[in-house]
């Protein structure tokens, strides 16, 4: 799916390999090691070359693919894995062979088959497969050689679906983005839910969120953004709550809708970018008053982790540019002067006595808008 805009490909896998072929010139090769890169469950990617099953048409395939690479090494060996059982040489006298050839061909090389920097693989493929994707699935049969060098490293973690689904509390911060990412990365497929208080926040503050779960579709997929009107509830706070419980009863109003758009999609957890001591709802006191209100595991992957190491994977992931844009969010509107730090589980439910709860919830979830980016 990652490929389908980038011109026809064959995917199919093998032995824990998966081969990726182009099916004609068409095909945007750097456009699609891009997008490969950001599939998770990929250790590592390498080019390769195919070439004839025949010794001299591998040596001359090793000698133009990776000529660049050979001369730039000093030491190297060649590693020949061997599924066509019936080539005439083993594996050993073919990386032999196109070893010594390689050898005699490149003067800076010496063979050192313990640390080598550069190792030269070669594969011999003989197998009926099956062919997930275009133009049309099916059994295909794979006859030939490979040529590549080391792999590069790719984004690792599990593929997404492995490990469930859960519902991500987008917000327009650095945090949440990297924690969605980091959870994603863990196999697990996501939803997302942003909470809008217009005309408090802007249209374009609305807009920077769906930018930012955009950008986080080349790792994870097409999304749906869950946004849910929210002024409602906070103007409803600030009538009847105490100024400095304000944003702690506020946060467990989004933990109960974000459980209640979770059970409607089928998600097994929460997700938020929390983080220990960053602000006045981030100590630990605040975290169990706000996660008395679900029984959903919430998932707060950046908890322990420094500003700087959490800027360092918005930055890689591309999202740290769009989330420093400065639009306000829900979270700044009828902020607190003095934010309790350490709220009481039983205060903060006297304060919400008087509140019909259900009724507030139940509005919001009637009226969420659902964006696909
Ligand atoms: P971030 O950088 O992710 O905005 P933050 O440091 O600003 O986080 P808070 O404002 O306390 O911290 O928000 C903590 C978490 O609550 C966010 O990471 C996000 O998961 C969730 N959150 C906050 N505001 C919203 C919102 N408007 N919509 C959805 N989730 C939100
Ligand atoms: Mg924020």
């Amino acid at each position: 799916r990652r490929l389908n805009h980038l011109g026809q490909f064959r995917v199919y896998t093998r032995q824990s390999t998966t081969y990726v072929e182009p099916m004609n010139d068409d095909c945007d090769m750097d456009g699609a090691w891009e997008a490969m890169k950001k599939v998770f469950g990929v250790v590592g990617l390498s080019r390769a070359r195919s070439c004839e099953k025949d010794k001299d048409a591998i040596l001359a395939c090793a000698k133009e693919f990776l000529d660049d690479q050979l001369r730039a090494a000093r030491t190297f060996k060649v590693e020949t894995k061997r599924a066509d059982k019936t080539f005439p040489m083993t594996s050993i006298q073919l990386s032999q062979y196109v070893g010594g050839e390689l050898h005699e061909a490149y003067d800076n090389l010496e063979v050192d088959v313990h640390h080598p920097e550069l190792t030269v693989y070669v594969e011999l493929s003989y197998y009926s497969v099956y062919v997930h994707t275009q133009p049309q699935p099916g059994e295909v049969r794979e006859d030939a050689a490979y040529v590549h060098g080391p792999a590069e490293s790719a984004a690792g973690g599990l593929p997404l679906g492995m490990g469930g689904s859960a519902l991500s509390l987008l917000s327009g911060g650095i945090d949440s983005p990297v924690a969605s990412w980091m959870i994603a990365k863990r196999g697990v497929a996501l939803d997302m839910v942003h909470f809008f208080s217009y005309p408090y926040t802007s249209l374009e503050a609305k807009e920077k969120v769906l930018e930012l779960a955009r950008l986080l579709t080349p790792w994870t997929g097409r999304l749906t953004v869950h946004v849910v009107p929210f002024t409602a509830i906070q103007e409803e706070l600030r009538r009847s709550c105490p100024e400095e419980l304000f944003t702690v009863i506020m946060r467990r109003f989004m933990m109960r809708i974000a459980q209640e758009v979770a059970r409607r999609c089928g998600a097994k957890a929460l997700v938020t970018g929390e983080c220990l001591g960053q602000v006045a709802s981030q100590t630990m006191d605040a975290m169990l008053v706000t996660g008395a209100v679900v029984d959903l595991p919430i998932l707060r992957p950046v908890v322990g982790m420094d500003k700087e190491e959490i800027v360092q994977i918005a930055r890689k992931i591309g999202t740290f540019e769009t989330s420093i844009l400065p639009y306000e969010d829900c979270c700044t509107v009828f902020t607190p002067r003095h934010p309790r730090l350490r709220p009481l589980p039983g205060e903060v439910e006297f304060a919400e006595e008087k509140l019909d709860i259900q009724a507030l919830i139940q509005a919001a979830v009637d009226s969420i808008e659902r964006v696909q980016v």
